[in-house]
């Protein structure tokens, strides 16, 4: 990721700066251990985690500012 850029949400039509990073898998097509990210604004993350949450893809919801810093494993 290129941090020079301010992270976008990534919800579809939205715009809004991006502050928080949801964590998923999809056991289907992932291994375990892989990690694909959202990045949701404050509005539309309640919308996205309930997505991947029905599904069973959510892992983790991190602040954006908690996951750069812990971001040296990707
Ligand atoms: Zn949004």
């Amino acid at each position: 990721m290129n941090t020079d850029e301010s992270p976008i949400c990534s919800a579809k039509g939205c715009r809004n700066a991006a502050v928080w990073v949801l964590a998923w898998n999809n056991p289907k097509i992932h291994t375990p251990e892989r990690r694909k990210t959202w990045l949701a604004c404050e509005e539309h993350r309640e919308h996205l985690s309930k997505f991947l949450g029905l599904r069973g893809f959510l892992k983790d919801v991190v602040a954006l500012e908690e996951w750069g810093r812990s971001a040296s494993d990707r």
